[in-house]
């Protein structure tokens, strides 16, 4: 199931690579799906020397190593080093559930948040991955099937998107548009909702199974 998600995510990223260069035209340089989608293929073809029943930590660490050598710009390496430090938080037998979603997506969070220099607010793929992240936490799950945490988690993200439109970018190259990248969907986290929508999608299809 691990490797199952994480390849659907990573297919998820290929087939989405124009949409995501069309986003970044508008407000950066338009090569957003370009540069995640070098690192998706990158990823795929480390998968192919790994065990068919590879842990998470191992499938976190591969793909974050592919990304972080192969993937060039600004959100490549910042996924790449979230990814490294999302392996290094999980224990060798963590199974996909809320609690080791809330420890992947805390370093995923902090390991951006330190080389980015960035926070909530300032439309940069921490406006999708921040509040995944305060849906997991214990406090935030108690109580709620699998199922409804990660509904509720896929709405927070599309609703990060979704106020990255009504925000300034403060960060990264929309950053010198100022008041101009206002009403355009910030590229970074448009690629963070298909990456959570695709593990979303496939998690709740083992669940129902
Ligand atoms: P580049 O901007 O170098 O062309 P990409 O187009 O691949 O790189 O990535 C752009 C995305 O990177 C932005 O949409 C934003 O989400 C993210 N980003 C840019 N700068 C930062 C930063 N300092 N912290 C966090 N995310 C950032
Ligand atoms: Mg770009």
């Amino acid at each position: 199931m691990i490797r199952d998600a994480a390849e659907a995510i990573l297919k998820a990223i290929l087939s989405e690579k124009d949409f995501l260069n069309e986003l970044d035209e508008k407000i950066g340089d338009g090569d957003h799906g370009s540069n995640m989608a070098g690192g998706a293929q990158a990823a795929m073809e480390a998968f192919d020397a790994l065990d068919e029943d590879a842990n998470l930590a191992t499938i976190l660490r591969t793909i974050g190593e592919a990304v972080t050598a192969n993937v060039g710009g600004t959100a490549g390496p910042l996924y790449g080093a979230a990814l490294s430090e999302a392996a290094a938080v999980v224990d060798e037998d963590s199974e996909l559930d809320a609690a080791t979603l809330e420890k992947v997506f805390g370093a995923v969070v902090k390991a951006i948040q330190i080389r980015g220099n960035a926070e909530l607010g300032e439309k940069t793929m921490l406006d999708v991955l921040i509040p995944i992240h305060e849906v997991f936490r214990a406090e935030n799950c108690a109580g709620k099937s699998l199922e409804e945490i990660l509904t509720q988690a896929r709405d927070a993200a599309r609703d990060g998107l979704e106020f990255t439109k009504t925000i300034a970018a403060k960060k990264g190259r929309a950053a010198s548009l100022g008041k101009k990248s206002i009403g355009f969907e910030d590229p970074g986290a448009a690629s963070a909702l298909i990456i959570f929508r695709a593990l979303c999608a496939r998690w709740k299809n083992d669940l129902r199974n």
